[in-house]
C-alpha cells in the first residue's frame, strides 16, 4: 500500500485525512537564534505551536505539510513534539529557502552534490532523527531566478529524480516567478505533475494562473489571510473561477500561517498586523474562508478534493 513519510514514520495515503498543505508550526532565523538565542521564548514558541495544533484538531484536520527547510528552522524534533502531543500527522521536507543567499559550504558545492544531500535526508532522516523528509523544498522570490537560486531548483529536481519525491517550490505571482520555475524542472526533466507552485494564490491573475496549470503543475491557494499579498475576497474570486473552470483536481487551499515568525520586532508586529494581516491564523480558513466558498458554490466534492484527494496523489 502507499504511504507517505511523517514525523512518526510512514503512513497509509488513505489516512492523511483532511489536510492543510502549507502551515508552519514555528518559523524563526537559524543563525540569529543560535547567537541571539535570548531574543526567543522557548516556552511561548511551543505554547503557540501545540494551541494551533489543538485548534486545527477541533475543525478536523488530521495531517500538517510543514515545508520548512534551511533558513526557516526546520526542526524535526520540535515538529514530531507537535505531532505526538496534537495527534496530528507532521510530514516535512528537506531543502533550501532562500531567494538569493546561500552560505559557502552549498555555494562550493554543485548540484548534484546538493542533491545527494537533499536525498540524505529523503533515505536516511533529518538531522540525526530517523525522521525522514517527504518532499523538496526551494523557492524564488523577488531576485528572480538569480545563479543561486537556480541551483538550488536544480538540486530540488535532480534530488526529486533521485527519489521520486515531489518538489514545492516557494514561487511569486507579482513578478511570475512560476513560469521560469517551471522552465528550469523541465529542463532536469522533472514531471510536472511533481511540482506544486506554493503562493500562486497571491495573484488574481486567472492569465498566469492558467498559464501554470498548462504546464501541469499543482497551485498553491496558501496564503489565506496574508491580505498584504491578495486581500481575502480577492482570493476568493479567484478560487471560485478556477473552480468553475474544473481545476479542483489541482489547486490547494493553506494559509502559510506561522504560529511563531521571528521577522520582526513585537513593534512592528503590533502595527503590521492589523493592516497586512488581520485574519491570518491557522484556523482562518474554517471560520472564515470555507464557510463562505460553500455559501458561493463550492460543492462538498471539490472541498474534498482539494484538501483531501489532491494532497495524496501530489504526495505519492
Ligand atoms: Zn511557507
Amino acid at each position: 500500500m502507499a504511504t507517505v513519510e511523517t514525523v512518526n514514520g510512514p503512513v497509509d495515503l488513505q489516512e492523511l485525512g483532511l489536510t492543510l498543505i502549507h502551515e508552519h508550526f514555528r518559523t524563526t532565523d537559524e543563525a540569529t537564534r543560535f547567537q541571539f538565542p535570548h531574543l526567543y521564548d522557548e516556552p511561548a514558541e511551543w505554547e503557540a505551536a501545540i494551541s494551533d495544533a489543538t485548534a486545527i484538531r477541533g475543525h478536523g484536520v488530521q495531517t500538517v505539510v510543514e515545508p520548512s527547510a534551511m533558513f526557516l528552522q526546520r526542526d524535526a524534533a520540535f515538529s514530531k513534539r507537535v505531532a505526538d502531543e496534537s495527534g496530528l500527522n507532521v510530514i516535512l521536507a528537506t531543502g533550501v529557502y532562500t531567494y538569493e543567499h546561500l552560505p559557502q559550504p552549498l555555494l562550493n558545492r554543485t548540484e548534484d552534490q546538493l542533491a545527494e544531500i537533499f536525498v540524505h535526508d529523503i533515505e536516511q532522516g533529518i538531522q540525526g532523527t530517523g525522521i525522514k523528509a517527504a518532499f523538496i523544498k526551494c523557492a524564488a522570490d523577488e531576485p528572480g531566478v538569480t545563479p543561486s537560486v537556480e541551483k538550488v531548483h536544480r538540486a530540488a529536481a535532480r534530488a526529486s529524480l533521485q527519489s521520486g519525491r515531489p518538489i514545492m517550490a516557494h514561487s511569486r505571482p507579482a513578478s511570475g516567478t512560476g513560469l521560469e520555475q517551471m522552465r528550469v524542472f523541465g529542463e532536469e526533466g522533472v514531471e510536472p505533475s511533481k511540482v506544486q507552485l506554493a503562493h500562486t494564490g497571491d495573484t488574481d491573475d486567472l492569465d498566469y494562473i492558467e498559464r501554470l496549470l498548462d504546464t501541469g503543475c499543482w497551485i498553491g491557494m496558501d496564503r489565506y489571510g496574508l491580505d498584504i499579498f491578495l486581500p481575502t475576497e480577492k482570493r476568493q474570486q479567484t478560487v471560485l473561477a478556477l473552480l468553475e473552470k474544473g481545476h479542483a483536481d489541482r489547486m490547494f487551499l493553506s494559509q502559510d500561517w506561522c504560529s511563531t515568525l521571528d521577522w520582526f520586532t513585537p513593534e512592528m508586529e503590533e502595527q503590521l498586523k492589523p493592516v497586512a494581516a488581520p485574519n491570518w491564523s491557522m484556523t482562518f480558513l474554517f471560520e472564515q474562508v470555507i464557510p463562505e466558498l460553500k455559501e458561493r458554490g463550492m460543492t462538498d466534492d471539490q472541498l474534498n478534493q482539494m484538501m483531501v484527494e489532491n494532497p495524496k496523489v501530489w504526495l505519492a
